[in-house]
Parts: C-alpha cells; structure tokens; sequence
C-alpha cells in the first residue's frame, strides 16, 4: 500500500460496485479510506443470499468487459485470475421468439451467422458489416466514457467531437439497427440489450448499439460462485489496499456546512468528520434520504420526481430439487407482443400476461450454486418502475408469481415445476424501494436518454457540495457494471488529481 497521502479522510458510503472501485484506488495511492455498508455483506444489487442449499445472485448476471475490472486490480498491483475464476459462455444466451424460432448467438461470428441464417437467411449478411461499423463506433465512444464531465464545455472535448458522428443522434436504437437489419426478429436480437439499461430500444439513444456489439466482440462470462464473487473479491481488494469496510453501519445523512460536505451521522446518532466524501447509495435514494431538501438546488425532491428512471423489475429466486438441461445457461423469451409490451413497461400499463422474461439456468455451468441433481433458477421480467406505475404490489405480487410459474413451465419448458420448488423468493419493484433502497424502485438507476448523459447526468464531482463525490449506475457513465466500475475509477482519479 502506498502512503502518500494518510492524513486526507474519504468516507463511502456505501459498498456496491463502484464503491469499492474507488476505495481501493484511493487506498492504493494512500489516502485513508472508510467504507460504510449499511448491511451486514457487500456488494449491494450485485450481493448474493444463500440458503443451505442454494446460492443466488440478487442482479448482475452478464459480466462484460472483463478486461476493465482486471485493469483496476491492476493498478493496485494484482491480477484478477488470481481472485476469481470467469467461464466464457458459448453460445452467449438463448433469444426465445413467439412464433418458436430461437437465436442462439455466439461471439464466434461464422456461429453467430449460422443461427442467424436459420431465421432470417438475407440478414445473416448483414452481420459483417454490423460488426466492423461497431468496431469503429466503439473505437471512438470508449475513450469518451472513461473521463468526467462536470463541466459545460466538457461536451467540446476533441473525443467526444471526434465520436459524434457515430452517435448516431437523433436515432432511436431501433432505427439504428434498422440500418442493418430487416427482419423484426433479428433488429429485436441486436436491440433488448437496452433492457440492460432499462429502456426499450424504440426510445433508447442509437448510441447504445455497442451494448449488442461488446457481447459479440468481448462476449459474456459467468463467474464461478455467481457474480457476487467480482463483489467479494472486490472488498479483499479494497482491504488489501488498507480501505476498512464497516458493515452493518448505516449513514443517515451527510452532514454539509457553507456548501461543502464535512462528514457523516450514522443512525446510531455518532457523527464523524471527513475530508472527502464518496457515494455510492443509489443516486435518487440517497440524494432524498441522505441530504435535507432545502439545502439541494439541482436535485430537489421535485426536481428528481421528474427525471426520467429505468424500469423495474420482478424477481422470482428459485432454488429446485431438479434441473432442466435443456435451457441454456441464458435464456430471453421474447413476449408475444413485445411493442406493446414495452410501452407498457414505459406508461405503467397494467399486469398482464404479455411480457418478456429472462430465465438464468446458472447450475448449467457452475456446480457450486446447488447440491447435486438440483438446480438454482434466477427469473427475471422487466416492469413499470414505481414512479410511472400503479400497480400495488402489496396485492399482486402472490398473483404474478404465479403468472411466471406457468410461463415457466408453458413457454420456457420447465415440465412440473411447481412440484420441485424446494426454496422460492420472490423480489417486487416495492421489495427494491424498500429493503434495497433503489429509488423508484428503478433498478437499473435514472434512465439514459440523451438528457440524461454525459454532463447531463449526475457528476462524479458532485455539483451540489464540495468535496463530494458520486460513483454508481446513477451516475456518470452509467448504469451496468463495465460502467460502473469506470465511475468509481473517474473518481479516484479526480480525487488524486485535487490533492497532487
Ligand atoms: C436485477 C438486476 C440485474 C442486473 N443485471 C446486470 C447484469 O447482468 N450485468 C451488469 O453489468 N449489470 C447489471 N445490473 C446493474 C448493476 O450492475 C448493479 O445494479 C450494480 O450492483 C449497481 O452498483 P452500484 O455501484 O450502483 O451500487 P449498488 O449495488 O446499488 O450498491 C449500493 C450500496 O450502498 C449501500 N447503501 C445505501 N444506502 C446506504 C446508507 N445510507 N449507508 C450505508 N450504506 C448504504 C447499499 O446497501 C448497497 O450495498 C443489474 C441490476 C439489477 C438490479
């Protein structure tokens, strides 16, 4: 550990992913750094619960991009490999459609266009060309997603000028992949990776094409335990580099004085002074719940109701006494009316039976999750976040648990599933507000449509107070954790940079 700088105090708050980013740069180039968990674990969305016998993953289950998070272990001077063990998957997922055909696409591009031939044969074509116009696109976005923008004329920077025609702005991602492909099916193939942001490719910015692109180039791995285990080597990273992590520790609010932060007040009523303050607590709950109302100008609790939010989501953990081989390790299962879908997703239309799921089969791949002969099944179904939608979830959480369950066993094939649940947990966009504490319940953070990026988007230099500092999906770059991670790395540097 380096020692240069003992004496400067930063306090995170909070433990999730681009928490412990930054807290271990900034341990690594010596500042003192306490991390403060509210729960008695680390990781936040991308945490785990266990039960005897089963092991789940709360959110994340694509890990993209390794190679980021393998170059911040290596500017604390270790290896990643040497932390976790990563399974490149092949084929990536499963992509389920109404009328039955399925597209299973591999980062081996002859495969990739081998299943695409199977469904539509003129599109197939067209995937070179998709792939080498992203090569260009990702060539030019990536270095403009790994610096901050805290400052109007920032959106000058000779990078991002230089990636703007590439944007593909004002488009929707749907129309920029129309430019490629035909076919609705296939377009959709290449576009429900907005969902990973929380956003329906018919409104989500053209500049999210390069989501589909990095799974092709980079592809998707699974990480042996479930992805908590990036979490959990994490904070060893974090406390290798000398940060302590409190846990069971809940900050209750971030005490500011003459505009600038000065420290913490915990819930037990101790407070605390710092130098330097990080948070990573969910953008829109900590902002409500950690800082007076009065005392924000950007971020008014009247100001962030009218921001746009991601979706939510529905969550049903099931832990069975069998497994079902025939799933993939990743499994999308398109709604038979997806457009409307969507859109309900959107306006907060009402439950219904038309919706699009995502199933993880993770025993597929990793036998550590489950005891031998059983199973872990992770189902996921996009919905209305709480700020658009009316669904009260006190009354209907029983009755669409029930919904997936014969989806389930209906559309994905899971013959008899009802009589092999051995554990269930089922997990309401309420659940998300209140026990997770994700503003809106909104799980994939603020939504990012074109004004809400970039220097639009909440700063890693926090405008609001001095010495005050934000990392996490509701910030910039944003939501995911490739992203993630790079804003917690932007802050570390920023801080390192002011104390030079
Ligand atoms: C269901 C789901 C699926 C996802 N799937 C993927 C995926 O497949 N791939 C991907 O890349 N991304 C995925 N994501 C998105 C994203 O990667 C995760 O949500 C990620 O965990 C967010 O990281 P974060 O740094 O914003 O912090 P969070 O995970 O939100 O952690 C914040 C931490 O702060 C703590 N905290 C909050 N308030 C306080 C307080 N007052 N005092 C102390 N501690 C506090 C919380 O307990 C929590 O531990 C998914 C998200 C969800 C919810």
């Amino acid at each position: 550990m380096n020692s240069a700088r003992p004496s400067i105090r930063v306090a995170v708050i909070g433990a999730g992913p681009g928490g412990l980013t930054a807290a271990s740069l900034l341990a690594r180039q010596g500042f003192q750094v306490d991390v403060f968990e509210r729960l008695s674990r680390v990781g936040g969305r991308n945490g785990w619960f266990k039960t005897p016998e089963y092991t789940f993953d709360i959110g994340p289950t694509f890990f993209m991009m390794p190679f980021l998070l393998e170059e911040i272990f290596r500017e604390c001077g270790r290896n990643l490999e040497d932390y976790v063990q990563l399974t490149d998957l092949d084929p990536l997922y499963s992509l389920s459609y109404p009328d039955g055909s399925v597209y299973h696409p591999s980062r081996h591009p002859e495969k990739a266009k081998a299943s695409l031939r199977g469904i539509v044969p003129s599109d197939a074509d067209a995937f070179d060309r998709y792939m080498s116009y992203h090569e260009r696109k990702m060539d030019a976005i990536m270095p403009c997603l790994s610096i901050p923008y805290d400052r109007p004329w920032h959106m000058l920077r000779p990078k991002l000028l230089k990636a703007a025609p590439l944007l593909g702005w004002p488009r929707s991602l749907w129309r920029e992949l129309g430019r490629f492909y035909r076919d609705d099916r296939i377009k959709l193939g290449f576009t429900f990776q907005s969902k990973y942001l929380g956003m329906s490719p018919f409104t989500c910015p053209a500049l999210f094409s390069i989501l589909s692109f990095t799974e092709y180039k980079w592809g998707i791995y699974h990480v042996r335990g479930g992805l908590n285990s990036l979490s959990l080597a994490q904070e060893k990273l974090a406390r290798e580099m000398g940060a302590r992590i409190h846990l069971n520790t809940d900050v209750s609010q971030v005490m500011v004085g003459k505009g600038r932060a000065t420290g913490l007040r915990f819930a037990d009523g101790r407070t605390e002074p710092f130098d330097e303050i990080v948070m990573n607590a969910d953008f829109a709950w900590g902002m409500k719940n950690l800082f007076p109302d009065t005392l924000r100008r950007r971020y008014t609790d009247r100001r962030l109701a009218s921001k746009k939010y991601s979706c939510s989501t529905f969550m049903l953990y099931l832990g069975l006494d069998t497994r079902y081989d025939h799933l993939e390790h990743h499994n999308v299962f398109i709604a038979p009316d997806y457009r409307a879908n969507l859109r309900s997703i959107e306006t907060g239309g009402p439950l219904s039976e038309n919706i699009s799921f995502y199933v993880q089969n993770a025993s597929k791949t990793d036998p550590t999750l489950a005891p031998p002969n059983h199973s872990t099944i992770y189902v996921l179904v996009p919905t209305s976040n709480l700020r658009v939608g009316s669904v009260d979830w006190t009354q209907h959480k029983t009755r669409f648990r029930d919904l997936i369950v014969k989806l389930l066993e209906e559309r994905a094939g899971l013959k008899g599933l009802s009589q092999h649940i051995h554990f269930e947990k089922a997990v309401s966009p309420l659940d998300w507000e209140n026990e997770m504490r994700v503003g809106y319940g909104a799980t994939f953070n603020l939504a990012h449509n074109i004004g809400q990026m970039l220097v639009f988007r909440p700063h890693n230099r926090f405008e609001e107070f001095k010495n005050m500092w934000l990392t996490g999906g509701g910030t910039h770059p944003g939501s995911g954790l490739p992203t993630i991670y790079e804003s917690g790395r932007i802050v570390a540097k920023c801080l390192s940079d002011k104390y030079r």
